[in-house]
């Protein structure tokens, strides 16, 4: 790669946003699309997930973010001839109280009005449709048939192999370093290229993502972008007769936020402590983990006494509001940087990722996208202490309050 040479678009952050995103430029007509990633492709929390892709989303722009990316995984094969590992599984948004059933059933009726196929399933009917669910322990939940997970690991072969077969420049070890820029007369600013540690790439246009790591990423490019990080845990049991099965729907107990789905004859549980500090997942937090076993077992009682065969632990992205981020850098007087698009899923990148990263290519070579609204989803809807002016999607794991 000469680091010199005039690049049509550069993307920062080799996970599954930069990824497809930069797959989605290089197919959607830039002409030279460098992506830069300070360690390996997918080295960030895109392999480390757990893979649940749901287009039950809390408002309307994240419903069509789900729709969307299932609608993508599902005609991977087509497109690429390989595929993220998708497989639809359906998903039940459990209520475990009355307060839980009032709100699930109003966030049916807006997604309904979305024109997703979601209906709300009574106890009796969600214990039939997921029969290994202890009967008397909920209210029933809202559920979608199409929903399902992918496979993280794959999903980055998948990225990785499309960015290949479709000419993306990838440079691994490569560390975005900084973002040169130009002011007119007229008081606008624009990106004129990106600091490396290989060198200057001139450029016109820049996609920014970094997962947990974008608010530092932010930080070198002279911008506040209010992206926290936070331990975000999974396990999954050994194998068990009642998870033999090719499906299951998943579940989420969204109260407390935990999660389940089958993964290769056990159960594969996900989850995130409310009273979780910002900061890097360094170590598994055993008591919180059993505490949510002891959960799983009450709602799952196949699951009672089972062991664990794999459990880890690593750092989830999250926005304030749990939305995700689609806008222009802004400098410290708020004037958005012309060429530049941040992207972030808000810890949801594996089923608004792809979408994301589809509008992002948008922005960034045709300065609009029809894929959602993005008006108010820019930085420019936080303040100086990253509060969000817009409501809290209000499907969404318990993050820490601050970023
Ligand atoms: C344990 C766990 C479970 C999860 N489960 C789910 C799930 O079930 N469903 C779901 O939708 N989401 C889930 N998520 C969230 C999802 O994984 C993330 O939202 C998604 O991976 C973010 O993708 P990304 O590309 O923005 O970030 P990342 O995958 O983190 O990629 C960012 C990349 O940027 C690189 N980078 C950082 N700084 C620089 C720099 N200066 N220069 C160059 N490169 C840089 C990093 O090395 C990294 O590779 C989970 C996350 C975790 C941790």
């Amino acid at each position: 790669m000469n680091a010199s040479a005039v690049t049509d678009l550069v993307v920062v952050g080799g996970g599954t946003l930069g990824g497809w995103a930069s797959y989605f430029a290089k197919t959607g007509g830039a002409e030279r699309v460098v992506v830069l990633e300070r360690g390996l492709l997918g080295q960030g929390a895109s392999s480390r997930a757990a893979g649940i892709v749901r287009s039950q989303g809390g408002t309307p722009a994240t419903v069509a973010l789900g729709q969307w990316s299932i609608d993508f995984y599902n005609r991977q094969q087509e497109l690429l001839g390989t595929d993220s590992g998708f497989s639809e599984l359906g998903y039940l948004l459990l209520a475990i109280t009355p307060e839980d059933e009032a709100e699930g059933r109003r966030r049916v009726e807006m997604q309904r009005s979305c024109g997703l196929d979601v209906e709300w399933l009574l106890a009796e009917t969600a214990t039939e449709v997921c029969s290994t669910l202890a009967p008397r322990e909920h209210r029933g939940g809202s559920y979608v048939v199409t929903d399902g997970a992918i496979n993280p690991p794959r999903n980055v072969l998948a990225y990785a192999i499309a960015m290949s077969r479709s000419g993306v420049e990838v440079l691994e070890r490569t560390a975005f370093t900084g973002l040169r820029t130009a002011a007119s007369s007229d008081g606008s600013v624009r990106v004129t290229g990106v600091e490396t540690s290989a060198g200057l790439i001139e450029t016109e246009r820049v996609i920014i993502t970094g997962g947990p790591s974008l608010q530092a990423v932010g930080r070198l490019a002279g911008a506040r972008i209010p992206v926290g990080g936070a331990r975000h845990q999974v396990a999954v049991t050994e194998p068990h007769v009642a998870f033999q099965t090719g499906r299951q729907p998943m579940v989420f107990d969204l109260g407390a936020g935990l999660y389940w789905r089958l993964e290769e004859d056990g159960l594969l549980f996900g989850m995130s402590n409310p009273d979780e500090s910002p900061g890097q997942a360094t170590e598994i937090d055993w008591p919180y983990l059993e505490k949510m076993q002891r959960r799983l077992a009450r709602l799952v009682p196949a699951t009672n006494g089972l062991k664990l065969r794999k459990v880890w632990a690593a750092t989830i992205d999250y926005t304030p509001d749990h939305l995700p981020i689609l806008g222009p850098v802004l400098t410290a007087a708020g004037t958005p940087i012309e060429g530049t698009t941040v992207a972030c899923a808000g810890g949801h990148g594996m089923m608004w990722g792809p979408a994301v990263a589809r509008a992002a290519a948008d922005l960034a070579l045709e300065g609009k996208t029809d894929l959602i609204d993005v008006t108010e989803l820019g930085l420019d809807r936080f303040d100086e202490r990253g509060r969000s002016k817009l409501a809290t999607d209000p499907i969404a794991l318990p993050f820490p309050v601050s970023t």
